[in-house]
């Protein structure tokens, strides 16, 4: 339990905005009024398969639609839409260590998993893991800090249920087919009996194509747990 909670004094609030670093007023907003006038804001309609804008008269986009199979999980959710002031500020959040970032994150995701998921059960939050080389290079996992900052804040435990298998190239230089080839195969559980008829929410930061999200979801329902739901700071 102490371990589980370590990581959270890295939440404490700092006096300035997480998205522009401006100071802010202690205690009393959780955004400078201009980044909270600036704000991305989400369309009416949002899609249930990849958690983006709905185009469609259904519960599911066109491009959802179109996934054969359709997507393995049982809803996806995510906090933000991937940009302007958000998307710098999760592109400083990954790549520079701007951990202050954290709270305001994993509240928008908090708050809007319960707005659009309401009813959908969890037993635990896991995330999608790192090669242990890039874990080791950035010297911290930001789906694993956000998964952990929400569990938090859902109140059930954050577990380690998937580890890579090999490392692969960034998706976010590949394209559609090559974003699917490169990830195949990638993910491994761990955990063992423990995942058996778990109910899991998958954390990962940005949801683009969900292609990472897909085979990551796929490995753990063959590992034997029941339903995943994903969450992503942003949708792009
Ligand atoms: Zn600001
Ligand atoms: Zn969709």
């Amino acid at each position: 339990m102490l371990n589980q909670l370590r990581p959270l004094r890295d939440f404490v609030t700092p006096p300035v905005c997480p998205l522009c670093g401006k100071e802010l007023t202690p205690g009393k907003e959780r955004l400078c009024p201009d980044c909270e006038q600036g704000l991305p804001l989400w369309p009416e309609r949002r899609c249930k398969g990849c958690g983006g804008a709905n185009d469609s008269y259904l519960d599911l986009c066109h491009n959802c639609q179109q996934i054969p199979g359709g997507r393995p999980w049982k809803i996806a959710v995510s906090g933000l839409p991937y940009y302007g002031s958000v998307r710098e500020a999760i592109h400083r959040y990954k790549y520079r260590e701007k951990v202050y970032f954290l709270p305001f994150l994993a509240g928008r995701m908090a708050d809007e998993w319960l707005k659009m998921a309401p009813g959908v059960q969890v037993d635990a939050v896991t995330y999608i893991p790192l090669h242990w080389m890039r874990h080791l290079q950035r010297g911290y996992n930001q789906s694993e800090m956000l998964a952990k900052y929400l569990a938090h804040r859902l109140g059930v435990p954050c577990i380690r249920a998937l580890r890579r298998t090999r490392k692969t190239s960034q998706q976010a230089a590949l394209d559609q087919a090559a974003r699917l080839a490169n990830i195949r195969r990638a993910f491994a559980p761990v955990g063992g009996e423990t995942l058996l008829g778990m109910r899991l929410l998958l954390v990962d930061d940005v949801f683009t194509t969900g292609a990472t999200l897909g085979e990551a979801t796929k490995t753990l329902l063959k590992a034997g747990v029941s339903e995943v739901s994903v969450i992503t700071a942003a949708r792009d």
